[in-house]
């Protein structure tokens, strides 16, 4: 059994994890209604909040499960995140590691989001899940979170290959950027998503910032500023007329750069060198759970004829299942230590002594 801490950013999660049977069970805590308040997350606050809560829950955590009697290792996320929130969650898991006496892994947050797509998978059928993990690689996923949007690849070995990023705004974080040009609140994704339901997504034409078809790293500062312009040159009261059809045209522009970027990679071989086609396609991270999101992706993996793995929305914001889940499926410091890899997802860190796990540097990324 795995025991798995989060604690990166505006939630408090603890999961356990049973390789044989699956998830035992999830605690999770989530400050989005605080940092509402300030319309963003406020560091400070949210590593208070942590500590408030984290005792809590792994006391409900420790009730279900017999004391911990079965946990034989301790999972963290290790970065990237707030630094007074990795730090806290880090104590805790080397303090708990430390009394149950058993091994202590460091999962990089945005690992963890790669593999929570395979969460479901495992969950059907336990004993069977590596050879049908095997039938699904080589992986493409597209990874779209507040902070991150990631195209990476896994290979037969589970090797996590990192092929785009962002230059500049992550996905959701243009989302909640637009959302607070308009007005609506935090987090902006679902909102725009509720609002854009009885709006025209071809109202307003936003740029999708594409670029060239061999360029897949993304762009949405220019659909932000764009979408300012717009602002710009309308009265209040046609602006309050019109929000649905701004949210869809803006929601749209999104998912359109998300969608084909991922299309041009599934396009690709999995690898430079070799011929080898993606066998799957992932989606993960909290803009995952737009639905317009999901099905422009599911179009993509039809089209492209492989099966389409979304998180479960229950694990698509930060939460500790995946952290468990990256623990175990993945444990190996060798595991995806791709070194022509970006930076930004790094291999998990085993220690045989909880008191050698340090933060990763990552985090100085926030
Ligand atoms: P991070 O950990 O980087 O903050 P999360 O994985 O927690 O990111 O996801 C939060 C992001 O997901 C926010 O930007 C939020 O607006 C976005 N999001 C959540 N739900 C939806 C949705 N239904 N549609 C679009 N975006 C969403
Ligand atoms: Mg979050």
């Amino acid at each position: 059994m795995i025991l798995a801490l989060e604690t990166s950013c505006d939630e408090t999660a603890v999961a356990l994890f049973d390789p044989a049977r699956g998830l035992a069970g999830e605690w999770t805590h989530t400050q989005i209604a605080l940092h509402a308040r300030h319309g963003g997350v406020v560091p400070d606050l949210a590593t208070r909040e942590h500590l408030r809560h984290l005792a809590p829950l792994l006391e409900r955590a420790r009730a279900s499960s017999g004391n911990f009697s079965a946990v034989t290792r301790v999972a963290v996320t290790h970065g990237p995140g707030l630094a007074g929130c990795l730090a806290l969650g880090v104590a805790a898991a080397k303090a708990l590691a430390l009394a149950l006496r058993v091994p202590l892994t460091g999962v990089n947050h945005l690992r963890g989001h790669a593999f929570s797509p395979f969460i479901p998978l495992h969950a059907e059928s336990p004993d069977d899940f590596s050879v049908r993990l095997a039938t699904l690689l080589p992986h493409l996923g597209l990874l779209v979170s507040g902070g991150n949007t990631l195209l990476f690849s896994l290979d037969e070995n589970l090797a996590l290959r990192v092929l785009a990023t962002t230059r500049d705004d992550a996905a959701g974080e243009a989302l909640d950027k637009g959302a607070k040009l308009l007005g609506l609140g935090y987090p902006g994704g679902p909102l725009i998503e509720k609002l854009a339901t009885g709006g025209r997504p071809d109202a307003y034409d936003f740029p999708r910032g594409l670029g060239p078809r061999a360029e897949l790293d993304f762009s949405f500062s220019g659909l932000k500023t764009s979408l300012r312009y717009q602002l710009e040159k309308m009265a209040p009261a046609e602006i309050a007329a019109r929000t649905s059809d701004l949210c869809a045209s803006y929601q749209q522009a999104v998912i359109d750069a998300l969608a084909r970027k991922t299309f041009f990679a599934l396009e690709r071989p999995s690898t430079d060198s070799g011929q080898a086609a993606y066998r799957s396609l992932g989606l993960s991270g909290g803009v995952a759970n737009n639905r317009p999101l999901r099905a422009a992706l599911g179009k993509i993996a039809r089209a492209a004829r492989v099966p389409l793995l979304a998180a479960a929305p229950e694990h698509t914001g930060d939460n500790a299942a995946m952290i468990a889940f990256a623990a175990w499926a993945c444990p190996e410091p060798s595991c995806g230590a791709d070194p022509a890899s970006s930076e930004l997802i790094r291999a998990a860190v085993v220690t045989p002594s909880p008191a050698g796990l340090r933060i990763a540097p990552a985090l100085t990324l926030v």
